[in-house]
Protein backbone atom coordinates (compact mmCIF):
# COMPACT_ATOMS: atom_id res chain seq x y z
CA UNK A 1 0.00 0.00 0.00
CA UNK A 2 1.42 3.33 -0.80
CA UNK A 3 2.92 5.94 1.99
CA UNK A 4 1.75 8.54 0.02
CA UNK A 5 -1.59 9.08 1.07
CA UNK A 6 -0.69 8.60 5.21
CA UNK A 7 -0.85 12.43 6.49
CA UNK A 8 -4.16 12.22 8.08
CA UNK A 9 -4.11 15.69 9.35
CA UNK A 10 -4.27 16.75 6.09
CA UNK A 11 -7.07 13.97 5.31
CA UNK A 12 -9.16 14.98 7.96
CA UNK A 13 -8.33 18.42 8.43
CA UNK A 14 -12.24 19.51 7.18
CA UNK A 15 -13.55 17.26 9.90
CA UNK A 16 -14.48 18.24 13.75
CA UNK A 17 -13.14 15.72 16.31
CA UNK A 18 -17.01 14.97 16.81
CA UNK A 19 -17.42 14.15 12.81
CA UNK A 20 -13.78 11.68 13.51
CA UNK A 21 -15.85 10.02 16.31
CA UNK A 22 -19.24 9.18 14.17
CA UNK A 23 -17.05 7.88 11.11
CA UNK A 24 -14.88 5.64 13.32
CA UNK A 25 -17.94 4.33 14.99
CA UNK A 26 -20.01 3.86 11.61
CA UNK A 27 -16.96 2.33 10.11
CA UNK A 28 -17.07 -0.06 12.98
CA UNK A 29 -20.78 -1.28 13.20
CA UNK A 30 -20.13 -1.51 8.89
CA UNK A 31 -17.35 -4.03 9.64
CA UNK A 32 -20.14 -6.47 11.71
CA UNK A 33 -21.75 -8.55 8.74
CA UNK A 34 -24.70 -9.42 11.16
CA UNK A 35 -25.56 -5.90 12.09
CA UNK A 36 -24.97 -4.64 8.05
CA UNK A 37 -27.20 -7.48 7.29
CA UNK A 38 -29.93 -6.31 9.82
CA UNK A 39 -29.31 -2.84 8.97
CA UNK A 40 -29.87 -3.53 5.16
CA UNK A 41 -33.04 -5.21 5.87
CA UNK A 42 -34.21 -2.42 7.98
CA UNK A 43 -32.81 0.18 5.17
CA UNK A 44 -34.77 -1.84 2.57
CA UNK A 45 -37.74 -1.06 4.25
CA UNK A 46 -37.12 2.51 5.72
CA UNK A 47 -40.22 3.54 4.43
CA UNK A 48 -42.14 1.96 6.84
CA UNK A 49 -40.28 2.41 9.78
CA UNK A 50 -41.11 5.13 12.34
CA UNK A 51 -39.75 8.24 12.47
CA UNK A 52 -36.85 7.37 15.39
CA UNK A 53 -35.62 5.10 13.10
CA UNK A 54 -35.36 7.59 9.78
CA UNK A 55 -33.54 10.09 12.25
CA UNK A 56 -31.24 7.75 13.36
CA UNK A 57 -30.01 6.84 9.85
CA UNK A 58 -29.85 10.50 8.56
CA UNK A 59 -27.81 11.53 11.62
CA UNK A 60 -25.97 8.11 10.66
CA UNK A 61 -25.67 6.58 7.41
CA UNK A 62 -26.99 9.52 5.34
CA UNK A 63 -24.50 12.21 7.12
CA UNK A 64 -21.92 10.13 6.58
CA UNK A 65 -22.08 9.48 2.60
CA UNK A 66 -24.87 12.31 1.39
CA UNK A 67 -24.06 15.96 0.81
CA UNK A 68 -27.93 16.89 1.63
CA UNK A 69 -31.80 16.50 0.38
CA UNK A 70 -31.47 19.46 -2.14
CA UNK A 71 -28.52 20.83 -4.33
CA UNK A 72 -29.07 23.93 -2.21
CA UNK A 73 -28.61 21.69 1.07
CA UNK A 74 -25.11 20.30 -0.56
CA UNK A 75 -23.87 24.04 -0.63
CA UNK A 76 -21.96 23.95 2.34
CA UNK A 77 -20.39 21.10 1.99
CA UNK A 78 -18.81 22.35 -1.56
CA UNK A 79 -17.81 25.40 -0.15
CA UNK A 80 -15.82 23.61 2.54
CA UNK A 81 -14.54 20.81 0.25
CA UNK A 82 -13.46 23.71 -2.06
CA UNK A 83 -11.97 25.07 0.66
CA UNK A 84 -9.75 22.75 0.96
CA UNK A 85 -8.44 22.13 -3.08
CA UNK A 86 -11.53 19.78 -3.84
CA UNK A 87 -14.06 19.94 -6.60
CA UNK A 88 -18.02 18.27 -6.07
CA UNK A 89 -19.42 16.22 -8.45
CA UNK A 90 -23.13 16.85 -7.15
CA UNK A 91 -25.14 13.43 -7.95
CA UNK A 92 -28.93 12.92 -7.74
CA UNK A 93 -29.07 9.40 -6.09
CA UNK A 94 -32.71 9.14 -5.79
CA UNK A 95 -33.01 5.25 -6.79
CA UNK A 96 -35.81 2.55 -7.90
CA UNK A 97 -38.62 5.55 -9.15
CA UNK A 98 -40.69 4.26 -11.95
CA UNK A 99 -43.16 7.02 -13.04
CA UNK A 100 -42.73 9.72 -15.73
CA UNK A 101 -43.12 12.23 -12.86
CA UNK A 102 -39.80 10.90 -11.22
CA UNK A 103 -37.79 10.65 -14.53
CA UNK A 104 -38.46 14.18 -15.10
CA UNK A 105 -37.73 15.03 -11.51
CA UNK A 106 -34.68 13.55 -12.05
CA UNK A 107 -33.18 15.25 -15.35
CA UNK A 108 -34.50 18.83 -13.53
CA UNK A 109 -31.82 18.04 -10.79
CA UNK A 110 -29.33 16.83 -13.18
CA UNK A 111 -30.11 19.98 -15.10
CA UNK A 112 -30.20 22.43 -11.89
CA UNK A 113 -26.90 20.75 -11.27
CA UNK A 114 -25.45 21.99 -14.62
CA UNK A 115 -27.05 25.33 -14.11
CA UNK A 116 -25.19 25.38 -10.51
CA UNK A 117 -21.90 24.06 -12.20
CA UNK A 118 -21.73 26.86 -14.94
CA UNK A 119 -21.58 29.65 -12.12
CA UNK A 120 -19.45 27.59 -9.75
CA UNK A 121 -16.45 26.99 -10.66
CA UNK A 122 -15.85 24.03 -7.61
CA UNK A 123 -18.21 22.13 -9.20
CA UNK A 124 -15.88 19.93 -12.00
CA UNK A 125 -18.92 17.45 -13.59
CA UNK A 126 -22.34 16.46 -13.76
CA UNK A 127 -23.46 13.22 -13.54
CA UNK A 128 -26.60 11.02 -14.10
CA UNK A 129 -27.37 7.78 -14.73
CA UNK A 130 -30.00 6.28 -17.02
CA UNK A 131 -31.70 4.67 -15.46
CA UNK A 132 -32.94 7.17 -13.17
CA UNK A 133 -34.64 9.17 -16.68
CA UNK A 134 -36.51 5.66 -17.78
CA UNK A 135 -37.43 2.61 -16.71
CA UNK A 136 -35.06 -0.32 -16.82
CA UNK A 137 -37.45 -2.98 -18.32
CA UNK A 138 -37.26 -0.67 -21.66
CA UNK A 139 -33.15 -0.29 -22.05
CA UNK A 140 -33.05 -3.97 -21.16
CA UNK A 141 -35.85 -4.70 -24.07
CA UNK A 142 -34.04 -2.19 -26.38
CA UNK A 143 -30.80 -4.00 -25.40
CA UNK A 144 -32.25 -7.70 -26.83
CA UNK A 145 -33.58 -6.15 -29.74
CA UNK A 146 -37.05 -6.77 -28.72
CA UNK A 147 -39.60 -4.84 -30.74
CA UNK A 148 -41.11 -2.44 -28.65
CA UNK A 149 -45.10 -1.99 -28.22
CA UNK A 150 -46.82 1.24 -29.09
CA UNK A 151 -46.60 3.14 -25.40
CA UNK A 152 -43.41 1.71 -24.86
CA UNK A 153 -41.84 3.44 -27.93
CA UNK A 154 -43.83 6.63 -26.37
CA UNK A 155 -41.53 5.80 -23.09
CA UNK A 156 -38.46 5.59 -25.49
CA UNK A 157 -39.12 8.84 -27.19
CA UNK A 158 -39.18 10.81 -23.70
CA UNK A 159 -36.09 9.10 -21.71
CA UNK A 160 -34.46 10.16 -25.20
CA UNK A 161 -34.98 13.53 -25.31
CA UNK A 162 -34.52 13.86 -21.22
CA UNK A 163 -30.51 12.07 -21.71
CA UNK A 164 -30.32 14.47 -25.25
CA UNK A 165 -31.81 17.78 -23.30
CA UNK A 166 -29.12 17.13 -20.56
CA UNK A 167 -26.08 16.62 -23.59
CA UNK A 168 -27.06 19.58 -24.91
CA UNK A 169 -27.40 21.55 -21.74
CA UNK A 170 -24.58 21.03 -20.51
CA UNK A 171 -22.70 21.41 -23.53
CA UNK A 172 -23.86 24.36 -24.22
CA UNK A 173 -23.20 25.95 -20.53
CA UNK A 174 -19.84 24.24 -21.29
CA UNK A 175 -20.07 21.93 -18.29
CA UNK A 176 -18.98 18.20 -18.48
CA UNK A 177 -20.91 15.45 -18.12
CA UNK A 178 -20.55 11.50 -17.17
CA UNK A 179 -22.72 8.94 -17.65
CA UNK A 180 -22.78 6.35 -14.78
CA UNK A 181 -22.22 2.85 -16.28
CA UNK A 182 -25.03 0.15 -14.98
CA UNK A 183 -25.39 -3.61 -15.38
CA UNK A 184 -23.92 -5.17 -18.69
CA UNK A 185 -27.60 -6.38 -19.62
CA UNK A 186 -28.63 -2.69 -20.62
CA UNK A 187 -24.85 -1.33 -20.65
CA UNK A 188 -24.87 -1.66 -24.51
CA UNK A 189 -27.27 1.00 -24.61
CA UNK A 190 -26.06 3.31 -22.69
CA UNK A 191 -22.72 3.05 -24.79
CA UNK A 192 -24.61 3.40 -28.15
CA UNK A 193 -26.02 6.35 -26.48
CA UNK A 194 -23.05 7.84 -25.39
CA UNK A 195 -20.82 7.06 -28.04
CA UNK A 196 -23.22 9.00 -30.49
CA UNK A 197 -23.23 12.07 -28.25
CA UNK A 198 -19.93 12.70 -27.72
CA UNK A 199 -19.62 11.76 -31.64
CA UNK A 200 -21.93 14.92 -31.93
CA UNK A 201 -20.65 17.02 -28.88
CA UNK A 202 -17.35 16.04 -28.08
CA UNK A 203 -15.36 17.96 -31.09
CA UNK A 204 -13.25 20.58 -29.70
CA UNK A 205 -13.64 19.40 -26.18
CA UNK A 206 -14.61 16.23 -24.00
CA UNK A 207 -17.62 17.72 -22.71
CA UNK A 208 -19.31 14.05 -22.24
CA UNK A 209 -17.59 10.90 -20.72
CA UNK A 210 -18.69 7.65 -20.83
CA UNK A 211 -17.98 5.15 -18.10
CA UNK A 212 -15.74 2.03 -18.35
CA UNK A 213 -16.07 -0.47 -15.97
CA UNK A 214 -12.38 -2.54 -15.80
CA UNK A 215 -14.17 -5.37 -13.96
CA UNK A 216 -15.84 -6.74 -17.39
CA UNK A 217 -13.24 -8.72 -19.49
CA UNK A 218 -14.26 -7.34 -23.11
CA UNK A 219 -13.47 -3.79 -21.90
CA UNK A 220 -9.58 -3.58 -22.78
CA UNK A 221 -10.84 -4.55 -26.00
CA UNK A 222 -14.05 -1.88 -25.86
CA UNK A 223 -11.16 0.93 -25.16
CA UNK A 224 -9.30 0.11 -28.06
CA UNK A 225 -12.88 0.34 -30.04
CA UNK A 226 -13.31 3.84 -28.71
CA UNK A 227 -9.87 5.27 -29.61
CA UNK A 228 -10.20 3.91 -33.04
CA UNK A 229 -14.15 4.93 -33.78
CA UNK A 230 -12.93 8.40 -32.25
CA UNK A 231 -9.94 8.84 -34.85
CA UNK A 232 -11.60 7.70 -37.16
CA UNK A 233 -14.86 9.90 -36.60
CA UNK A 234 -13.05 13.10 -35.29
CA UNK A 235 -14.11 13.46 -31.80
CA UNK A 236 -12.81 13.80 -28.11
CA UNK A 237 -13.42 10.96 -26.44
CA UNK A 238 -13.52 11.34 -22.21
CA UNK A 239 -13.63 8.36 -20.09
CA UNK A 240 -14.06 7.78 -16.46
CA UNK A 241 -12.67 4.87 -15.28
CA UNK A 242 -13.63 2.72 -12.17
CA UNK A 243 -13.37 -1.53 -11.24
CA UNK A 244 -17.22 -1.99 -11.31
CA UNK A 245 -19.98 -1.84 -8.87
CA UNK A 246 -22.12 -5.02 -9.59
CA UNK A 247 -19.84 -7.57 -9.80
CA UNK A 248 -22.23 -10.05 -7.29
CA UNK A 249 -25.29 -9.33 -9.49
CA UNK A 250 -23.41 -10.18 -12.96
CA UNK A 251 -21.93 -13.05 -11.70
CA UNK A 252 -25.44 -14.24 -9.93
CA UNK A 253 -27.44 -13.84 -13.38
CA UNK A 254 -24.48 -15.14 -15.53
CA UNK A 255 -24.91 -18.65 -13.26
CA UNK A 256 -28.78 -18.10 -13.17
CA UNK A 257 -29.73 -17.98 -16.93
CA UNK A 258 -26.54 -20.07 -17.83
CA UNK A 259 -24.18 -17.84 -19.96
CA UNK A 260 -20.48 -16.42 -18.78
CA UNK A 261 -19.85 -14.32 -16.73
CA UNK A 262 -18.01 -10.80 -18.43
CA UNK A 263 -16.58 -9.98 -14.92
CA UNK A 264 -12.61 -11.56 -14.33
CA UNK A 265 -12.23 -14.18 -12.29
CA UNK A 266 -10.40 -12.47 -10.22
CA UNK A 267 -9.93 -9.54 -8.24
CA UNK A 268 -5.92 -9.60 -9.84
CA UNK A 269 -7.11 -9.34 -12.83
CA UNK A 270 -9.31 -6.75 -12.66
CA UNK A 271 -6.50 -4.57 -10.51
CA UNK A 272 -4.37 -5.47 -13.78
CA UNK A 273 -6.75 -4.42 -16.28
CA UNK A 274 -7.57 -1.33 -14.74
CA UNK A 275 -3.69 0.01 -14.41
CA UNK A 276 -3.15 -1.04 -17.69
CA UNK A 277 -6.33 0.93 -18.84
CA UNK A 278 -4.54 4.28 -17.16
CA UNK A 279 -1.71 3.61 -18.96
CA UNK A 280 -3.61 3.36 -22.35
CA UNK A 281 -5.59 6.47 -21.69
CA UNK A 282 -2.73 8.57 -20.74
CA UNK A 283 -0.57 7.12 -23.59
CA UNK A 284 -3.26 7.76 -26.40
CA UNK A 285 -4.22 11.43 -24.46
CA UNK A 286 -8.26 10.39 -23.84
CA UNK A 287 -9.37 12.61 -20.97
CA UNK A 288 -9.62 10.47 -18.02
CA UNK A 289 -11.43 10.42 -14.53
CA UNK A 290 -9.90 7.93 -12.64
CA UNK A 291 -12.92 7.01 -9.90
CA UNK A 292 -11.53 4.65 -7.52
CA UNK A 293 -10.35 4.49 -3.73
CA UNK A 294 -7.25 2.32 -4.84
CA UNK A 295 -4.04 3.83 -3.20
CA UNK A 296 -2.12 1.00 -5.51
CA UNK A 297 -4.13 2.35 -8.49
CA UNK A 298 -4.08 6.00 -7.58
CA UNK A 299 0.10 5.96 -7.43
CA UNK A 300 0.42 4.56 -10.51
CA UNK A 301 -1.39 7.62 -12.34
CA UNK A 302 0.65 10.07 -10.36
CA UNK A 303 4.02 8.13 -11.77
CA UNK A 304 2.63 7.97 -15.23
CA UNK A 305 1.41 11.64 -14.70
CA UNK A 306 5.17 12.34 -13.64
CA UNK A 307 7.22 10.57 -16.41
CA UNK A 308 4.62 12.21 -18.72
CA UNK A 309 4.96 15.40 -17.70
CA UNK A 310 1.40 16.49 -17.18
CA UNK A 311 0.51 19.56 -14.96
CA UNK A 312 -0.23 18.00 -11.74
CA UNK A 313 -3.60 20.28 -12.05
CA UNK A 314 -4.18 19.53 -16.10
CA UNK A 315 -8.32 18.96 -16.93
CA UNK A 316 -6.42 15.39 -18.47
CA UNK A 317 -6.22 13.66 -15.60
CA UNK A 318 -8.40 14.15 -12.65
CA UNK A 319 -9.36 11.85 -9.54
CA UNK A 320 -12.56 11.39 -7.84
CA UNK A 321 -13.47 9.63 -4.59
CA UNK A 322 -17.38 9.15 -2.92
CA UNK A 323 -18.44 11.43 -0.22
CA UNK A 324 -17.31 10.18 2.98
CA UNK A 325 -14.96 7.70 1.73
CA UNK A 326 -11.06 8.09 1.39
CA UNK A 327 -10.67 11.04 2.23
CA UNK A 328 -6.86 10.19 2.98
CA UNK A 329 -7.18 10.39 -0.82
CA UNK A 330 -9.16 12.55 -1.98
CA UNK A 331 -7.74 15.51 0.53
CA UNK A 332 -3.63 14.63 0.03
CA UNK A 333 -4.28 14.73 -3.81
CA UNK A 334 -5.62 17.84 -3.32
CA UNK A 335 -2.96 19.14 -1.01
CA UNK A 336 -0.37 17.80 -3.58
CA UNK A 337 -2.05 20.16 -6.22
CA UNK A 338 -3.63 17.16 -8.28
CA UNK A 339 -7.43 17.63 -9.59
CA UNK A 340 -9.48 15.71 -7.58
CA UNK A 341 -13.21 15.78 -6.73
CA UNK A 342 -15.54 14.21 -4.39
CA UNK A 343 -18.95 12.48 -5.80
CA UNK A 344 -21.18 14.21 -3.68
CA UNK A 345 -24.76 12.38 -3.68
CA UNK A 346 -27.84 14.56 -2.38
CA UNK A 347 -31.92 13.53 -2.98
CA UNK A 348 -34.40 12.73 -0.84
CA UNK A 349 -33.17 10.50 2.39
CA UNK A 350 -35.68 7.48 1.62
CA UNK A 351 -34.55 7.57 -2.27
CA UNK A 352 -31.34 7.44 -0.91
CA UNK A 353 -31.39 4.46 0.80
CA UNK A 354 -30.60 1.90 -2.06
CA UNK A 355 -27.41 4.18 -2.37
CA UNK A 356 -26.66 4.15 1.51
CA UNK A 357 -27.18 0.40 1.43
CA UNK A 358 -24.48 -0.11 -1.03
CA UNK A 359 -21.96 1.84 1.10
CA UNK A 360 -22.98 -0.11 3.85
CA UNK A 361 -22.15 -3.54 1.94
CA UNK A 362 -19.06 -2.06 0.39
CA UNK A 363 -17.68 -1.18 3.61
CA UNK A 364 -18.50 -4.51 5.82
CA UNK A 365 -15.22 -6.41 5.20
CA UNK A 366 -13.28 -4.85 8.00
CA UNK A 367 -10.01 -6.58 5.97
CA UNK A 368 -10.57 -4.34 2.97
CA UNK A 369 -11.76 -0.73 2.51
CA UNK A 370 -13.53 -0.37 5.87
CA UNK A 371 -10.43 -2.00 8.02
CA UNK A 372 -8.34 1.07 5.74
CA UNK A 373 -10.78 3.97 7.12
CA UNK A 374 -11.22 2.68 10.67
CA UNK A 375 -7.03 2.31 10.54
CA UNK A 376 -6.66 5.81 9.39
CA UNK A 377 -9.97 7.70 11.54
CA UNK A 378 -7.90 5.91 14.83
CA UNK A 379 -4.51 7.32 13.78
CA UNK A 380 -6.27 10.79 13.78
CA UNK A 381 -7.87 10.93 16.86
CA UNK A 382 -4.71 9.80 18.29
CA UNK A 383 -3.22 12.26 16.79
CA UNK A 384 -5.27 14.86 17.90
CA UNK A 385 -5.39 13.57 21.28
CA UNK A 386 -1.51 14.13 21.73
CA UNK A 387 -1.75 17.70 20.57
CA UNK A 388 -3.98 18.49 22.70
C1 LIG B 1 -16.08 8.52 -8.15
C2 LIG B 1 -16.57 7.14 -8.38
C3 LIG B 1 -17.50 6.91 -9.39
C4 LIG B 1 -17.98 5.62 -9.62
N1 LIG B 1 -18.85 5.38 -10.64
C5 LIG B 1 -19.23 4.12 -10.94
C6 LIG B 1 -20.03 3.82 -12.08
O1 LIG B 1 -20.42 4.71 -12.84
N2 LIG B 1 -20.38 2.54 -12.31
C7 LIG B 1 -19.94 1.51 -11.49
O2 LIG B 1 -20.25 0.34 -11.78
N3 LIG B 1 -19.19 1.77 -10.40
C8 LIG B 1 -18.83 3.03 -10.11
N4 LIG B 1 -18.05 3.27 -9.01
C9 LIG B 1 -17.75 2.17 -8.05
C10 LIG B 1 -16.53 1.40 -8.47
O3 LIG B 1 -16.82 0.70 -9.66
C11 LIG B 1 -16.05 0.38 -7.42
O4 LIG B 1 -17.10 -0.47 -7.08
C12 LIG B 1 -15.52 0.98 -6.16
O5 LIG B 1 -14.91 2.21 -6.37
C13 LIG B 1 -14.50 0.01 -5.54
O6 LIG B 1 -13.39 -0.14 -6.42
P1 LIG B 1 -12.00 0.60 -6.19
O7 LIG B 1 -11.28 0.78 -7.47
O8 LIG B 1 -12.28 1.85 -5.45
O9 LIG B 1 -11.16 -0.29 -5.18
P2 LIG B 1 -10.84 -1.78 -4.83
O10 LIG B 1 -11.31 -1.94 -3.44
O11 LIG B 1 -9.40 -2.02 -5.12
O12 LIG B 1 -11.67 -2.72 -5.78
C14 LIG B 1 -12.88 -3.32 -5.45
C15 LIG B 1 -13.48 -3.70 -6.78
O13 LIG B 1 -12.68 -4.71 -7.42
C16 LIG B 1 -13.52 -5.58 -8.18
N5 LIG B 1 -13.39 -6.95 -7.63
C17 LIG B 1 -13.42 -7.30 -6.32
N6 LIG B 1 -13.30 -8.65 -6.18
C18 LIG B 1 -13.19 -9.15 -7.43
C19 LIG B 1 -13.07 -10.48 -7.95
N7 LIG B 1 -13.02 -11.55 -7.15
N8 LIG B 1 -12.98 -10.63 -9.28
C20 LIG B 1 -13.03 -9.56 -10.13
N9 LIG B 1 -13.14 -8.28 -9.69
C21 LIG B 1 -13.22 -8.08 -8.37
C22 LIG B 1 -14.95 -5.05 -8.03
O14 LIG B 1 -15.19 -4.17 -9.09
C23 LIG B 1 -14.88 -4.28 -6.70
O15 LIG B 1 -15.88 -3.27 -6.62
C24 LIG B 1 -17.55 4.54 -8.78
C25 LIG B 1 -16.61 4.79 -7.77
C26 LIG B 1 -16.12 6.06 -7.57
C27 LIG B 1 -15.11 6.27 -6.49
Amino acid sequence: MSTLFNDTEIAFRSKSKKQLLQAYWLFRLMGFPELTKIGTYLIKTALKLPLGLKKVIKSTLYQQFCGGETLEECQKTIAQLQHFGVYSIPDYVAEGQESQKAFDQAMFQVLETIKFAQEEKSISFAVFKVTALGPIDLLIKTQQGAELSESEQKEWELLDQRVHRIFSSAVNARVRVMVDAEESWIQDVIDEWVMSAMFLYNTEQAWIFNTCQMYRHDMPIHLEQLLARATKLSFIPGVKLVRGAYMEKENQRAAQLGYASPIWKTKKETDKAFDAAIGFCMANDIMLCLGTHNEDSVALALDFIEMNKIEKSSELICFAQLYGMSDHLTFNLAAQGYRVAKYLPFGPMELSLPYLFRRANENKSVSGQSGRELELLKKELERRKSSE
